[in-house]
């Protein structure tokens, strides 16, 4: 019903059924024909509209293997995938919502993308009149926002043209994450409908979006954004906590328990190593900070602060401000570590 037994067949995983010889069944390579079926499944009236559906399912796509690469191309992954039904006239607006929707996402990590808008592929489903009024309409709904943007002719997908943005990542590769696609054809196909102010039968519009793409792409491409040095409140480990020595390691594990009782991803460090061992290897994990106690920290509440990239620069604060400083980072989503001051 969909087509993609037709157009997308050699992508799919194809399970074998023994008796009669031919290819049955298939895993899952993608979210929208459950939810057609789904939005088919039930009546619905103009007043549920945009009516918004999202799976986080596992899929499955047969990538030849020369194309596989690290998490950026894989067999197996998840994507934030969503489906949009929606009336005719709401389109500029549900589109309007998105690139804002996409554009904080990307915002808040500090990923510069660019749009792309793409028209009627060479293999397609569909009418030529229902691809004039769906690249219209997309076109449309994009120039409403005010985004600038490029055009990549013949690069829709199969059912519809869409809007991809794609992201450069630390050494100049390019990537696409999020799309947004219109889709006049699934309607038809399945026989989607909802019943309009009017009482009639209407059909609806389908958009298909992610923002993310597939996860699994994605945190590939943020680890070499950030070339692995994360900000505070993405990174996996927050801060080391270092004492110099035995005499201070009670008072740094008390801190470090600290920390994380405050919600904040801490670890101690009080292996039988030296001082500059056990920082290097801090700044080497890329921790954005280092909490070193010596004896004099110890009797304060306080703590040499370190910030990864930054040497031997540290400013000592009490155990609250840190906490404090931290937390505000973590609160405001701050892309740089450190606080703007130091010794
Ligand atoms: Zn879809």
């Amino acid at each position: 019903m969909s087509g993609h037994w037709g157009k997308y067949r050699e992508n799919m995983f194809l399970v074998l059924d023994a008796e009669s010889g031919e290819h049955d069944f298939s895993l899952k390579p993608m979210n929208c024909p459950s939810h057609h079926i789904y939005y088919g499944s039930k009546r619905h009236s103009y007043r549920e509209l945009p009516l918004r559906y999202s799976t986080q399912d596992v899929l499955h796509r047969n990538e030849v293997s020369g194309a596989l690469s690290g998490l950026t191309r894989v067999r197996q992954f998840q994507q934030d995938d969503a489906h949009v039904y929606l009336a005719q006239g709401q389109i500029a607006g549900e589109v309007k919502r998105m690139v804002a929707l996409i554009d904080h996402f990307y915002g808040v990590l500090g990923l510069k993308y660019t749009a792309k808008f793409a028209t009627r592929p060479e293999v397609r489903i569909g009418s030529d009149e229902l691809w004039d009024r769906a690249e219209e309409a997309l076109r449309a709904a994009l120039e409403s926002t005010g985004l600038a943007y490029e055009l990549k002719p013949g690069d829709g997908a199969f059912y519809g043209p869409k809007i991809d943005f794609d992201v450069t990542d630390s050494i100049g590769r390019s990537w696409q994450l999020g799309t947004i696609q219109l889709d006049y054809n699934a309607p038809e196909r399945f026989d989607l409908s909802f019943v309009g102010e009017d009482n009639e039968s209407h059909r609806p519009v389908v958009i298909h979006r992610a923002i993310f793409g597939s996860f699994e792409r994605f945190i590939a491409i943020l680890i070499e954004h950030f070339g692995g040095a994360f900000p505070v409140w993405l990174a996996p480990v927050q801060v080391a906590v270092i004492p110099i020595s035995d005499a201070q390691r009670e008072s740094a594990a008390a801190f470090a328990a600290d920390l994380v009782a405050a919600g904040i991803r801490a670890e101690l460090d009080d292996r039988n190593e030296t001082l500059n061992y056990r920082i290097r290897e801090a700044e080497t994990q890329k921790v954005p900070y280092m909490a070193v106690i010596g004896g004099r920290e110890a009797e304060s509440a306080s703590a040499a602060i370190r910030v990864r990239g930054a040497g031997k620069k540290q400013e000592v604060l009490s155990r609250e401000e840190f906490i404090r400083r931290v937390h505000a980072q973590v609160e405001d989503r701050v892309l740089e570590v450190g606080f703007g001051e130091g010794e």
